[in-house]
């Protein structure tokens, strides 16, 4: 494993330098390791590297603000950039390269080309944000080109993403081991995102009630409640005043088809809410993952 004071951390922003440095570390018989994301780099993100660095010889991390996965109304141009804090990050995890494409190396003029996945995407976030997985889906197929075999690491905090990903590697037969890593989250309880930088205090507050409106649906299940919409309407009830909520979602933790009127042994608890302007997503696993507050509670070893 590198050490981040021994072994230098490449900044590589031309595509094809990186796919140079993935085959030659390959061929010295190293594994590549690769963690896909958007930046401002947070302790959700250090927790893949880190399971990451563990596991793999060479460890690529990407940094690529991806206008293709925000609709015309969304944040892009909110999203926060923050490349050196990124880079000095990514050094003191011991990350080998860190791959930073401007928006014309990534799409240069004249890409005719999309990938889609179909079903898995049409709930929840595909149904709130038309287009949004075809851009997830053609650019991890870029970057998982660029890289070459390697082990990608995915958060569940996008589980659907996470789903569509590994249907994706599965469909197109990519060279690449698909590992999701468990929700992050903050003492207070919401989950860790980029766009957390982005509340004040008092939308801070309000944006607590997303992991309690999950807890609260966590408990009601564990205390035999199968019924989905009174499970449905408890997390709303929760979430009213304090959030305007996009959906919430009960569905098979696998094809993520609804669940039925009375859900089954374990379901995934899907919310996006928005805080005023910021738009937040978590989610729980019914039935297999812990309390979301208190995960020392129930089903241990989950994760
Ligand atoms: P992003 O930069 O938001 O595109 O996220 C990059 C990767 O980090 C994705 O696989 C996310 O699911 C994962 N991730 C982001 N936040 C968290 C979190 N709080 N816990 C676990 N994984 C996360």
């Amino acid at each position: 494993m590198s050490q981040p004071s021994e072994v230098p951390c490449h900044q590589v922003h031309a595509p094809g330098e990186l796919q140079a440095l993935c085959e030659r570390v390959r061929k010295q018989g190293a594994t590549v390791g690769f963690v896909p994301t958007m930046g401002a780099l947070h302790a959700g993100h250090r927790a893949l590297i880190d399971c990451a660095r563990r596991n793999c010889g060479f460890l690529v991390v990407s940094i690529f603000v991806n206008p293709l996965q925000f609709g015309p109304a969304e944040d892009l141009n909110q999203y926060p950039r923050t490349w050196p804090e990124d880079v000095a990050q990514c050094k003191e995890a011991g990350v080998d390269a860190v791959f930073g494409p401007s928006v014309q190396q990534m799409y240069p003029a004249g890409a005719m080309t999309r990938v889609q996945v179909e079903q898995l995407t049409e709930p929840m976030e595909g149904r709130a944000r038309p287009g949004h997985f075809d851009g997830v889906t053609t650019v991890v197929a870029k970057l998982f080109n660029l890289m070459g075999p390697c082990e990608a690491f995915f958060g569940r905090k996008d589980y659907q993403q996470w789903k569509v990903i590994s249907k994706m590697v599965r469909d197109l037969n990519m060279p690449v081991t698909v590992h999701d890593h468990p929700i992050v989250r903050a003492p207070d309880g919401v989950a860790l995102s980029s766009r957390n930088a982005r509340l004040d205090p008092a939308q801070r507050g309000r944006a607590r009630a997303i992991p309690a409106a999950l807890s609260r649906a966590w408990e009601l299940f564990e205390r035999g409640e199968r019924d989905t919409e009174s499970l449905r309407q408890a997390c709303l009830d929760r979430l009213a005043g304090h959030t305007q909520v996009d959906y919430v979602s009960l569905a098979d933790p696998n094809d993520l088809q609804p669940a039925s009127a009375s859900v089954p042994d374990s379901a995934l608890l899907a919310v996006a809410a928005r805080v005023d302007e910021v738009r937040l997503i978590d989610n729980v696993v019914l039935g297999r993952d812990p309390h979301p507050l208190r995960p020392e509670q129930g089903h241990e070893g989950s994760s």
